[in-house]
Parts: structure tokens; sequence; C-alpha cells
């Protein structure tokens, strides 16, 4: 499940996005991901949600028929991988296994913008996006109480994150 990372690994930065593409230019970056996840040793059945016709397409090509990862496709993967987390602030997935927030604070979507402000380097767009949140939903109405962190997957210090967001978006 979640061969994509709820999406985000549909859309990488432009450096990762480019290694990819230069190794294979028909290929897309949802195509890479499901590659590698259905060469792993033992994995039957790759679960993908798809909202456009146009993901249903690019996903039947890539399993029509599945081309295993060769060894030359997995270091370029791992080059990648590199590029990308040089631009991923919280690794956030948008499941929201953490939510409800007791305090209201709208945990992913706060992660969702940070990251795309991250990758983009679009201060302006993330600060304007950011106060379209209301005042008492933003990463400043954390109360450290700790909910959130049991629940998440990807074992994110997501009160920590929020306030280093908070203090950011002051600045
Ligand atoms: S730690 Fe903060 S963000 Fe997490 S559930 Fe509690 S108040 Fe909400």
């Amino acid at each position: 499940m979640e061969p994509l990372r709820g999406g985000a690994l549909a859309t990488l930065s432009p450096d990762a996005s480019a290694i990819l593409k230069k190794a294979d230019p028909q290929s897309s970056n949802a195509a890479w991901a499901l590659r590698y996840v259905a060469s792993l040793p033992n994995v039957l059945c790759v679960l993908s949600g798809m909202t456009l016709p146009e993901h249903v397409e690019d996903n039947l090509r890539t399993f029509s028929p599945l081309r295993p990862l060769t060894d030359a496709e997995r270091k370029t993967l791992d080059q990648a991988l590199v590029a990308y987390r040089k631009h991923l602030a919280v690794p956030c997935t948008a499941c929201r296994y953490s939510m409800p927030c007791p305090a209201d604070v709208e945990i992913p979507k706060i992660f969702g913008l940070y990251n795309q402000y991250k990758i983009s380097g679009n201060k302006w767009l993330f600060s304007n996006n950011y106060k379209a949140i209301p005042e008492d939903s933003r990463a400043s109405a954390c109360v450290d109480c700790g909910r959130c962190v049991k629940h998440c997957p990807q074992k994110i210090n997501i009160p920590l994150e929020l306030r280093k967001i908070s203090a950011e978006f002051k600045s």
C-alpha cells in the first residue's frame, strides 16, 4: 500500500526528477516508484490510489508488463533519493492518521505547504497559503499533547516540526 507515499513521490524536486528523466525519458516518477515496490521480494500486489484517467493509463503501462528494476536503475534511484531528501523538510505522506488533533491543528496541510515551499523555494506562496489556514489551526496552536506522535506511521516528531514551522513563518 501507499507505493507513492500518498502521491508525494509523483512530484519530486526538479533535480531528482531530472535524474530519473535522464535515465529513462519515457518513464514518469510514479512508474519508477511502482517498479521499485513491485520488484521487492515477496510482493504480489501493489495498491495505488488513482484520481485521474492519466494515472490509470500510466500505471497500466508500468505493469504491462512489469520490468523489474535493474541494478543500474537502483543506483539511479539512490541518486534521485539523495537529491530529493535535500529538499524534503518533513517526511509527511498526508495519510492523516495523526488526525484529528484535539487542538484543531491542520497537521498534514501545514506539512504539505511547508514541503512544497522547501521544494519550490517559493516563500511568498507558502506564506499566503499558510495565512489562509485559520490562526487557531496553525502550527502555533499546538499544545504539545503528543497524541499525533503516537499515530504517525512515519514517526515524525510532529510538535517539534510544528514549532520550527511556526518560528519560520513568524520570521
Ligand atoms: S501534539 Fe500538537 S499537533 Fe499533535 S495532537 Fe497534540 S496539539 Fe495536535
